[in-house]
């Protein structure tokens, strides 16, 4: 049986797990292997069973733990071949065995035990940064973070996903008043900064997306409110949602209780 969950979003920390009892692939690491898998735990997802780990881009938030992880546990490392080379200081530092970097280009299809997955191209402050589509049988997951504006083609694979892990990083207006030096502000708002709550929001709608489920991830504990987007969501979609705050981990089973 599958299991999903974000581990954990936001600036302290992303983690995204895909299992189905034999194997498990990670999309980004931003924790120490301790506290992965305390969050792993929280899922009954085996340490053991991990055989992968696709990273988004090279910001410590999403990568951090990925070169400790590789090293204990000898899995493998996917990320955009652009990132190994144009982000090479960041990239060196993570430390990860040669022998485990697996550099791939966008849309080059992986196989991990039952679970295919391809990466897409994302606007962000991190060179080669990209989002992560998942399929495992009949489902599509889309984690798409990190990224300053859509895409025509972001659009389309939404619209096939059945469930969508989508970037709700900050409100216009708490960002403008908020305490962040300008040129953080204008970072964030940028196009190769973060998407916004109505930019979430309006993506969702030209989309089409017709899945089961929206994650809102990665959201700033200081330039959102969870209940802001909370109400403006209830206005505008349709499908079940949940806002993912910050440091804390959600999947289907949380939801039931
Ligand atoms: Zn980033
Ligand atoms: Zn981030």
């Amino acid at each position: 049986m599958l299991t999903y969950a974000v581990l954990g979003s936001g600036s302290s920390g992303n983690s995204y797990v895909f299992s189905d009892g034999e194997s498990s692939v990670l999309i980004d690491q931003g924790y120490s292997v301790v506290e992965l898998c305390r969050r792993l735990d929280r899922f009954g997802v085996d340490y053991s069973t991990l055989k992968a780990v696709c990273v988004t881009h090279l910001h410590p938030d999403h990568a951090k733990g990925v070169g400790t992880l590789a090293r204990k546990k000898g899995l493998s490392v996917y990320l955009t071949k652009q990132a190994c080379e144009e982000e090479s200081v960041q990239f060196s530092k993570l430390g990860i065995p040669q022998q485990l970097v697996y550099p791939i280009t966008p849309f080059e299809l992986i196989e991990v035990g039952p679970f295919s997955l391809f990466c897409f191209p994302t606007s962000h402050d991190s060179c080669g940064s990209v989002g992560w589509f998942v399929r495992y049988q009949e489902e599509q997951f889309m984690v798409l973070t990190d990224t300053g504006v859509t895409t025509e083609e972001h659009r389309s694979l939404a619209k096939s996903a059945t469930v969508l892990f989508l970037e709700a990083n900050y409100d216009p207006g708490m960002l403008a008043t908020g305490p962040y030096p300008v040129y953080l502000k204008r970072r964030i708002d940028g196009r190769y900064g973060h998407l916004s709550n109505h930019q979430a929001l309006s993506f969702l709608e030209e989309s089409g997306f017709a899945g089961n489920h929206v994650y809102f991830i990665h959201m700033s504990d200081v330039n959102n409110d969870p209940a802001l987007l909370e109400s403006a969501a209830h206005k505008k979609v349709n499908t079940p949602f949940t806002v993912c705050r910050k440091n804390q981990w959600y999947g289907p089973e949380r939801e039931a209780k």
